[in-house]
């Protein structure tokens, strides 16, 4: 029987760069022992107290329907938090709780794009992204971002792109690059919406993970209120990743649509896990910072490890829980590099390409194993670049 475009064209043709990250997970099945630094997985689970929360909440009755935009309380906790970290006026009516970020991207970008229409989203690119617009039956279409930027975005790349798209993606903190959007990028990017009178959808579910600068929400932006729609979640921010709880934040009459795809596409997200959430939002930035934490560390114990060689290039790492490592030096793809130190050092790391040509000849490596074990391995893999680097000036 014929399936539909819709999700057959899902994934698009071809490899989907994932190879490297389930060859570890077959090798881990046969008894190796792996590194794994593919997945963006925090490496301490759910706080007990949010545990507890969500386990009297059940206990007490809130286990049958909850509200399809999300509780009272949850889209007020939300909307309280966006106005208190932007300033922008932020109410319930302006917020839409969903299963988790993801579930808000694809609703984003059913929100703003008919079927035909042009999507843009920025490379690299986290995994998901043009599988989400080709999902909303829009045609992705990804711009440039350059390495020699850290791949911060040029509006003139962008605008070059620009003939017909009715909405850009955008990520900050950034997967897989760690950048972070200063006002510069920011502003161009507002203005060029504005211009062309195009959607922003801003993916900002790293917005607690900052090691450098600020995060920056575009919807603060002078004119940018009506046209921004901000994916948040409580996946990385609170270790919440199974509890698929996140948001979209908008202009009401967007929202309102929202709802209604809510009503018929995931009808709500479970009341006690809404209420886990409004707890661990009450919480405050402590338990953030709590939960950033290790990866904070971590990328301090990466910049004195990778400050002492200098084969291996340390893209800044401003923000999010990955490093984006420049090995082009070794003469090999991202992919060919990542393979072969599977091989040689049982260490799993995601090829950049696995985050679309632009990220060509990097890796990117997730901050999510204990200080030691991340040590040694960045140690490991800056060794084995420096021996192939050598092998290739000697060519
Ligand atoms: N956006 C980005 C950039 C991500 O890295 C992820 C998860 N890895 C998501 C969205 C989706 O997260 P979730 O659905 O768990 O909120």
């Amino acid at each position: 029987m014929r399936l539909s475009q819709h999700i057959t064209q899902l994934t698009g043709n071809g490899s989907d760069g994932w190879e490297v990250f389930y060859r570890a997970r077959r090798m881990i099945a046969e008894g190796h022992a792996v590194t794994e630094l593919t997945i963006g997985e925090h490496d301490i689970l759910t706080d007990p107290s949010i545990l507890a929360e969500m386990d009297r909440s059940a206990r007490g009755g809130h286990t049958g329907y909850a509200m399809v935009p999300g509780t009272d309380l949850l889209r007020d906790t939300v909307a309280a938090r966006v106005q208190t970290r932007t300033g922008v006026p932020t109410t319930r009516d302006n917020v839409l709780i969903t299963p988790g970020g993801q579930a808000a991207l694809f609703a984003a970008h059913l929100a703003v794009c008919d079927p035909g229409d042009v999507g843009l989203y920025l490379d690299p690119y986290y995994a998901t992204y043009p599988g989400t617009i080709r999902g909303a039956g829009a045609i992705a279409r990804p711009v440039r971002t350059l390495p020699q930027d850290a791949f911060h975005p040029r509006a003139e790349l962008i605008e070059a792109c620009a003939e017909g798209a009715v909405s850009l993606l955008i990520n900050t903190p950034n997967n897989p690059t760690g950048a972070v959007y200063g006002a510069e990028t920011l502003t161009g990017i507002a203005d060029l919406c504005q211009r062309r009178d195009m959607w922003l959808i801003s993916d900002e579910v790293y917005d607690t993970q900052v090691w450098e600068g600020h995060h920056l929400s575009p919807r603060a932006l002078p004119g940018m209120a009506d046209r921004t729609l901000v994916v948040g979640s409580m996946s990385k921010s609170h270790a919440m990743t199974g509890s698929r709880c996140g948001w979209i934040v908008g202009p009401p009459e967007a929202i309102g649509h929202l709802i209604n795809l809510a009503t018929h596409t995931t009808y709500g997200v479970p009341g006690y896990i809404q209420d886990a959430a409004c707890f661990a939002l009450a919480a405050g930035e402590a338990l953030e910072a709590q939960v950033a934490a290790p990866f904070r560390r971590r990328r301090a114990l990466a910049m004195l490890v990778l400050g002492g060689q200098n084969t291996v290039g340390l893209l800044p790492a401003q923000g999010a829980m990955y490093l984006m490592l420049d090995i082009r030096p070794t003469g090999l793809s991202g992919t060919g590099f990542a393979h072969a130190l599977l091989d040689a050092h049982a260490i799993a790391v995601m090829p950049g390409e696995s985050f679309g040509a632009a990220a060509a000849g990097h890796i990117r490596v997730a901050m999510t194993i204990d200080d030691a074990r991340f040590e040694t391995a960045l140690r490991t893999i800056c060794d084995f670049a420096t021996t192939l680097a050598g092998r290739n000036a000697a060519e």
